[in-house]
């Protein structure tokens, strides 16, 4: 059960209790093995780069966060490892060698079928769902799985009170807006800078509030063209008609942006907890109404229902997640031409350690004399390098180092 930083240092230093794990900080008790547990609801806000995660606990003074964490994935540089991949094989395949018939129809791709890049997001946040499973009393699960709903936008009467007066369907709105006309002015293109809703038709004019009567425009050009048809105000034909096409096409990406996030809640469903999926227009006009900054384990604490009244307390700092990989399997470094630099790369535990375990180091001669803790960076000499918050130290030996947490890959701040 998540407690007070002060409470955790108290039992430290009483010695009722141990460290079990660094990051997330966790504490066993030693002197009973049960307690009272107030269930906790994991938040999810999944993004393309980073995933918020938060913890809320439902306490006698409301709802609070006890424990938020930021995710940042590594589909960039798995997509990159791919690209390199292909084209070291694209290069063996002109040079001249014999032709080899593929082996194995075996190029197929089962249904629900995501790219590595994306996967690896899915497999990130269910790692950490799991993980957070076993330290605390997760009970149920709320993941924000679209960025807009259509379905509101559709029937603003499908549920709820906030939808039917009409304040939480401007923001679904809103986004969809945003991610139809690629947050750019329909007018004028410019991006990077507010833009309004404007009505392509004027109301004056009959316009409808119908999505495909709406844009976003900067001010500049909203006020220009006030309440003039479209047609005095684009005088360029082309661009006219695109507009006009535009407007009347419905936005067929959608689903492909929201593939990842019901992937994700696909993959949670796995944990067999309540699971309940929410809008991004909904964490937004949460978020907004609570006037709270904008980060990721913020929108992860605003998703929801539970998330229209909840309390962050003000010193809580999310703890910062980065996905690092296992490796790769290159075994050599090359010069420019392509030939080994180095010999093959030596075996990946170098006296019972590895690459990315945080070791603290108490080093008791010589010029590196001191104590560090930070991650590890093996070298196949039993001389390794230690990365602390400020610096990397190299040369410590191996005898002077104490794992405090293997690597499980993930680096944390
Ligand atoms: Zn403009």
């Amino acid at each position: 059960m998540p407690c007070h930083p002060a409470r955790a240092r108290a039992l430290l230093r009483k010695g009722r209790a141990k460290v079990a794990r660094r990051f997330p900080f966790t504490i066993q008790l030693k002197d009973r093995e049960t307690g009272v547990c107030q269930p906790l609801e994991l938040k999810l806000d999944p993004g393309s780069r980073t995933t918020g995660l938060a913890l809320s606990l439902e306490g006698k003074r409301g709802r609070r966060i006890v424990f938020a964490a930021n995710i940042a994935h590594r589909g960039l540089a798995i997509r990159e490892a791919l690209t390199t991949r292909r084209a070291i094989r694209r290069s063996r395949r002109n040079r001249h060698t014999r032709y080899r018939a593929p082996r194995f129809d075996n190029r197929r791709r089962p249904q629900g079928w995501l790219p590595p890049s994306l996967l690896s997001r899915v497999e990130n946040v269910f790692n950490w769902a799991k993980k957070l499973q076993r330290f605390s009393p997760i009970r149920a699960i709320a993941i924000e799985t679209v960025r807009f709903d259509t379905q509101k936008l559709v029937n603003p009467e499908v549920s709820g009170v906030e939808y039917q007066q009409g304040e939480l369907l401007g923001y679904e709105l809103r986004e969809y807006l945003l991610e139809k006309w690629q947050r750019a002015c329909a007018y004028c293109g410019k991006k990077d800078l507010p833009l309004e809703v404007e009505h392509i038709v004027p109301s004056s004019r009959g316009g409808s509030n119908r999505v495909s009567n709406l844009t976003l425009a900067c001010r500049p050009c909203n006020q220009k063209k006030a309440s003039r048809s479209v047609e005095t105000f684009v005088k360029d034909k082309s661009k006219l008609t695109r507009i006009l096409s535009f407007a009347k096409a419905p936005l067929k990406d959608a689903a492909a942006v929201n593939a990842t996030r019901f992937a994700i809640a696909e993959r949670l469903a796995k944990l067999a907890l309540p699971l309940s999926l929410w809008s991004g227009g909904r964490t937004k006009h949460n978020r907004m109404r609570q006037d709270y900054a904008k980060d990721h384990w913020i929108d992860a604490a605003c998703v929801g229902e539970s998330g229209t009244k909840v309390y962050i307390p003000p010193k809580l700092k999310p703890l910062k997640v980065q996905a690092t990989g296992r490796g790769s399997r290159q075994q050599c470094l090359m010069d420019r031409y392509g030939f080994p630099r180095t010999g093959p790369k030596a075996q990946k535990r170098v006296h019972g350690f590895q690459t990315g375990d945080i070791v603290h180091a108490v080093v008791n001669q010589g010029k590196k004399k001191g104590k560090y803790s930070g991650r590890l960076a093996v070298r196949s000499t039993g001389n390794f390098n230690i990365k602390t918050g400020t610096e990397t130290i190299q040369g410590i030996r191996y005898k002077d180092c104490r794992i405090l947490q293997r690597f499980d890959g993930y680096m944390y701040a």
